[in-house]
């Protein structure tokens, strides 16, 4: 039986993590180590005790009392804040989910990858901040790194590891997001309710937000050249509005493979948490001959200048990734805010980068941190400045 500990089981990808389990047998095919959440406790209190695991988490502390006694007498352990996240990470499961959002996650997927389980990754930003740490973290732990984005679980699926030599480049698929047609003018005036609607994917508001800005995608590019252990260049971003082809590798000989599928989240879901098996599950189905057409762009970085960005940070490498993922996290929270307006969080993010370019590299998750730190407090001071102005 496998054993498997979700952190992030309140979100989108851990409620999808939980139907997964539960299609593929539930009990009788997963033993619950941790589940963990932060706000959501009636959510939680509720998975845990469907899934029988053995200790529930809530990421802030004031919610310690309220889960303790959603699941008084049900045996299930309670712990809480950043103390709990890292217990909930060091339990003894083959498997973990990492489905935080947002920095909060890197400390506890770090452990779990260092005492050894197998990483099934959502959570972007262990790449994008720690990108060389993590790796490496993951090797020394012995465990397997399986990517649970859609794109980078399909590049993962079609890489052919005994040609290594032979990969050319990797094509990351974006849908556009729903502002892939308008003028930047139209985007500016952008409020964070109209901005959270995705064409084709159901996410969390963070991701939502980050698809619409296509920040989602810099992020992306980032983590690919960490998964995929690939140079800036070897990385392109195609705009395809149907979401169908998932991503694709390129390889010297000019073949293309592309892994496709309906956009359910389910799929790269399954495929991490049962890899190197595929289970058997009820999400819909291409239909080729409904399909009728699948569309290609090429995005365009004037109107999206967050792959510009991410370039930028990849080119220059160092902490810029890092620098660039803290200043669009703290703009987007001031997005969301109404504080700042959609197209400020690119221009914060890269005044930022700019800002800090003399930061050499973190090598351990202390400078790491204080990269970050500093990062958020210098997008802080361009926000106040420009929701005062
Ligand atoms: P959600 O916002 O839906 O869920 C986030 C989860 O993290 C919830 O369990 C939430 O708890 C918890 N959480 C929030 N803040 C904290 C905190 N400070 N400390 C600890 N836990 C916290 O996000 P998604 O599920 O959409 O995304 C999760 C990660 O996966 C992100 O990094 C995202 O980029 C990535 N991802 C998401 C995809 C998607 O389709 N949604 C696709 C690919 C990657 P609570 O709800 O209880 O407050």
């Amino acid at each position: 039986m496998r054993t498997i500990s979700v952190l992030g089981s309140t979100g989108s990808i851990g409620v999808s993590t939980l139907d997964v389990m539960s299609q593929m047998g539930g009990r009788d095919a997963f033993q619950v180590g941790a589940l963990t959440g932060n706000g959501n406790i009636a959510l939680l209190a509720e998975q845990a005790i469907a899934t029988g695991a053995q200790l529930a988490v809530t990421a802030n502390e004031e919610h310690y009392s309220e889960l303790k006694s959603a699941l008084s007498g049900t045996g299930i352990s309670v712990a809480a804040g950043k103390a709990g996240l890292m217990e909930a990470a060091e339990m003894d499961a083959g498997i973990v989910m990492a489905a935080i959002v947002g920095t909060a996650g890197l400390a506890p997927t770090l452990a779990a990858a260092r005492r050894g389980a197998d990483i099934a990754l959502a959570n972007k930003e262990c790449l994008v901040t720690a990108g060389e740490l993590f790796v490496q973290a993951v090797a020394a732990g012995g465990g397997k790194l399986l990517p649970v984005d859609s794109e980078h679980s399909a590049i993962f699926q079609v890489l052919e590891t005994h040609n290594r030599d032979a990969l050319e480049r990797i094509v990351i698929t974006a849908s556009g997001g729903p502002f892939r047609t308008w003028s930047r003018e139209k985007m500016a005036g952008v409020t964070a309710s109209v901005a959270r609607v995705h064409p084709n994917w159901s996410m969390g508001l963070k991701i939502s937000v980050g698809s619409a800005s296509m920040f989602n995608k810099a992020l992306e590019m980032i983590e690919a050249k960490h998964l995929f252990d690939v140079r800036p260049e070897q990385i392109e971003v195609i705009v395809h509005p149907q979401s169908i082809v998932h991503s694709m590798v390129g390889y010297t000989d000019g073949s293309v493979l592309a892994q496709l599928g309906a956009p359910d989240m389910r799929t790269a879901i399954g495929h991490a948490i049962c890899y190197p098996g595929r289970p058997n599950l009820n999400v819909d189905r291409l239909d080729f001959a409904k399909l009728s057409r699948l569309d290609f762009e090429a995005p365009d970085e004037d109107r999206f200048p967050a792959l510009r960005l991410a370039r930028t940070a990849l080119t220059r490498g160092g902490c810029q990734a890092a620098i660039m993922n803290a200043a669009e996290e703290t703009a987007f929270e001031a997005f969301v805010e109404d504080r700042i307006g959609f197209l400020d969080m690119a221009e914060i993010a890269e005044a930022v980068m700019e800002d800090m370019l003399a930061w050499q590299d973190a090598t351990d998750i202390d400078a790491i941190f204080a990269v970050d730190a500093e990062a958020r407090r210098r997008a802080t001071a361009l926000i106040n400045r420009k929701s005062a102005a």
